[in-house]
């Protein structure tokens, strides 16, 4: 799922602070739902915040709160057409892909972000999500065991550690995450695969991530 978090509220009050009268909050009732950011119910309760600080600022604005069931797909978020029409501002609590959607399909229409998109994570334990996916269009997975070095190693590191893991196995840029070099050895050495690691490799492909520019997809077989 991918993983978003609200921005400070006093961004969020500047960023609406231009005499809007109407603003669309606009939620997405799947991965920002999940991790609790952007669903049905923190849009109920952003709204309210929002109106209050803005008045607090000398703005009466009407917050008006929608969920969209996904704010990536172009037939939910043409749900919103008429309402989108009749406001001064959208502001979403979608991803950075959703988003994104929403102000390329209302292009009239002042777009304001409300959350900071963060991770490809898992749920890894209530309240807590951690990554696992960086997007990198290139896949190692298969050579180091299932953990990704590229998302779960502070410095992305392809080879082994940095020689910084801590004695507890944890990273030494953040002690409440674990060296994925150190997993990755764990995993080889319970496998009795430990020499695998050795083994010289081409170079990773990084021209499909996003150093190689904007990604596409395209699937002949899927088109009109
Ligand atoms: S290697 Fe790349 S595609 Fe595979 S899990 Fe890691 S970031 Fe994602
Ligand atoms: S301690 Fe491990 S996870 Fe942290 S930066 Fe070094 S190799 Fe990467």
């Amino acid at each position: 799922m991918i993983t978003a978090e609200w921005k400070p509220m006093d961004e969020l009050v500047a960023s609406l602070k231009k005499g809007y009268r109407r603003v669309l909050l606009l939620g997405c009732a799947t991965c920002v739902a999940e991790c609790a950011t952007g669903g049905e119910r923190e849009v109920n309760t952003l709204a309210p915040l929002l109106k209050m600080a803005l008045a607090k600022e000398g703005q009466e604005t009407e917050i008006i709160g929608r969920t969209l069931e996904r704010q990536c797909e172009p037939e939910f978020v043409a749900e919103v057409a008429e309402l989108a029409g009749q406001v001064d501002a959208i502001m979403s609590l979608a991803c950075g892909i959703g988003m994104q959607l929403v102000a390329e399909t209302f292009p009239e229409v002042p777009f304001h972000p409300g959350v900071n998109t963060t991770s490809l994570a898992i749920r890894e334990e209530p309240g807590l999500w951690t990554a696992r996916c960086a997007a990198c269009g290139d896949c190692v997975l298969g050579e180091t065991f299932g953990l990704c070095p590229v998302a779960r190693c502070a410095k992305s590191l392809m080879n082994g550690p940095c020689g910084g893991t801590r004695p507890d196995g944890s990273c030494e840029v953040d002690p409440d995450t674990p060296c994925i070099w150190y997993l990755i050895v764990e995993r080889a050495k319970a496998r009795g695969a430990l020499d695998s690691l050795a083994d010289v490799r081409p170079a990773k492909d990084w021209s499909n991530s996003r150093h190689g520019g904007p990604k596409r997809m395209l699937k002949e077989e899927l088109r009109p």
